[in-house]
Order: C-alpha cells, then sequence, then structure tokens
C-alpha cells in the first residue's frame, strides 16, 4: 500500500514474520540457519535479494511486500534460498513459490489494472455490510464526528476486501473514490472505535495526497505532516493503534508449516 515511514503503523507484516519465514526456508531446504536475517527496504519496484555474506545469509526485500500473506513470505524465502544454495525445492515448497509468483504478478499489474478499470469506466461491486459491521455505519459515525476534517471531499464509497489476499488494514483507491477495509475487521472481537480509527484514517487520504519525492528520492510520503495532523484529531488514536499491534495474530495465525 503506502511507502513511508508510518509503514507499519497499519499493515500486519513485519521482519519477524520476514525472518520466520526465512528460518522455515532453510529448515525445509536443510540449510544452516544460525546466522539468518531479513529486512524490508524502500525499494521502488517490488523486489528481493537473498545473499551469502560471511556465512550470514541476509534477505532483503521492498517493502511492498509487507501487504504479502505468510504463504507468500515462505515461497519467497524458498525460491530465493533453494537457489543460493542450488537446493531443489519439493513437496508442498512448490505451492508457496507458486504463491509467491502470482503475488509479483499480480502486485505488478496491479497499477495497470487500476487505469484499465478507470478506462473502462467499469466499478468493481462494493460490499459495505459485513456480519458484525456495517462501514456505511462507520462513514457515518466519523464523517459526522470530524465534519471540520473532512469538509469539501467527496465522501468516498467503502467496501470490504478479501482479508486473505493482504495484510493491509485498509487502503484508499483514488481510481474511485473507494476505501477498502480488511474483511478480518469484521469481527466481533473488534472494538468499534478501532474500525472507526481505519476508517477515518483511509478517508483522510482521500482529503491529503501524497508528497510525491523529487530529485534522487523517489520516496512518496502518503502520511504528510498535514495528514498527521489530521490523524492525531482522533482522539483514541494511540489506543487503536495499540489494540492492532497486539491483536494481529487474531487475524492472521502463523500458517508456516
Ligand atoms: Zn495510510
Amino acid at each position: 500500500m503506502q511507502q513511508d515511514d508510518d509503514f507499519s503503523k497499519h499493515i500486519f507484516a513485519d521482519e519477524h514474520d520476514m525472518h520466520a519465514a526465512l528460518l522455515s526456508a532453510c529448515s525445509l531446504l536443510e540449510v544452516n540457519s544460525q546466522n539468518a536475517s531479513a529486512k524490508f527496504y524502500k525499494y521502488t519496484m517490488l523486489r528481493a535479494t537473498a545473499t551469502l555474506e560471511k556465512g550470514e545469509i541476509k534477505l532483503r526485500a521492498s517493502d511492498g511486500f509487507r501487504s504479502a500473506s505468510n504463504e507468500v513470505l515462505l515461497g519467497l524465502c524458498l525460491y530465493l534460498v533453494a537457489k543460493l544454495f542450488r537446493r531443489k525445492i519439493r513437496g508442498d515448497g512448490e505451492r508457496y513459490v507458486r504463491a509467491y509468483g502470482e503475488f509479483t504478478s499480480s502486485e505488478g499489474s496491479r497499477k495497470l489494472s487500476n487505469s484499465m478499470r478507470v478506462l473502462r469506466g467499469r466499478k468493481r461491486q462494493t460490499n459495505p455490510k459485513g456480519e458484525f459491521f456495517d462501514l456505511n455505519a462507520s462513514i457515518a459515525r466519523v464523517a459526522a464526528e470530524y465534519w471540520q476534517e473532512l469538509d469539501g471531499i467527496e465522501l468516498p464509497t467503502p467496501t470490504w476486501g478479501d482479508s486473505r489476499s493482504t495484510r493491509v488494514l485498509g487502503y484508499y483507491d483514488d481510481a474511485f473514490n473507494e476505501i477498502v477495509i480488511n474483511k478480518a475487521l469484521d469481527d466481533r472481537r473488534v472494538p468499534e472505535f478501532v474500525l472507526d480509527y481505519v476508517v477515518y484514517h483511509e478517508l483522510l487520504h482521500a482529503k491529503h495526497s501524497p508528497h510525491y519525492g523529487r530529485g534522487k528520492s523517489l520516496r512518496t510520503t502518503v502520511h504528510t505532516t498535514a495528514f498527521k495532523r489530521d490523524e492525531e484529531k482522533y482522539p483514541r488514536l494511540e489506543e487503536a493503534q495499540a489494540w492492532v499491534g497486539k491483536n494481529r495474530r487474531l487475524f492472521y495465525e502463523i500458517r508456516i508449516l
């Protein structure tokens, strides 16, 4: 989704997940993983490398992989470690590598398909009513409470998105002025103020356009200072972010073998 400093605040994947996937890959391929590290980098492209430096396996992946499932992360690690040590991927491993291949090709074509959708003028179906939460009700609450902050914007259409295909809590699709909220949040264990926070955050993306880096830095700042100033008006901001941090395992059990 968005690439900037606050990236990890509202997504699920972190370097522990990546490291866990790397260890699983090493053990499946019978490679010594005692000195193995994994790190996300802000590459502009979706790419990943594994190198051997003084006996240490170093995996570097673009932070676009933060939105990948554990299955995809394991596939990525299997693929790179097998290549590095010339091991053969057997059995179940092939399935994970396939998931990784599908992820990279779908992410790469996401931008293209976005513009295609606009050209064809075809809008995907929206689905705001969940089993526990109605996103229209959430937007109504948030818009009533923060009408000053959201004044002048055309309120986006909300829809629930598939929780299995992404680990992002929510995102704003400016092609259709739509906010997509992870279906995993449609759960009785999720407090309403947490859902409303995610909705408010995504609504702010409709208001604040990203700041595009110039020159050598191609980084895009999505959560600009003005964005953060508005976000801080959510009184239970820290509580909501802490809840997400503490409960991420509720939604994504580690399925790595
Ligand atoms: Zn954001």
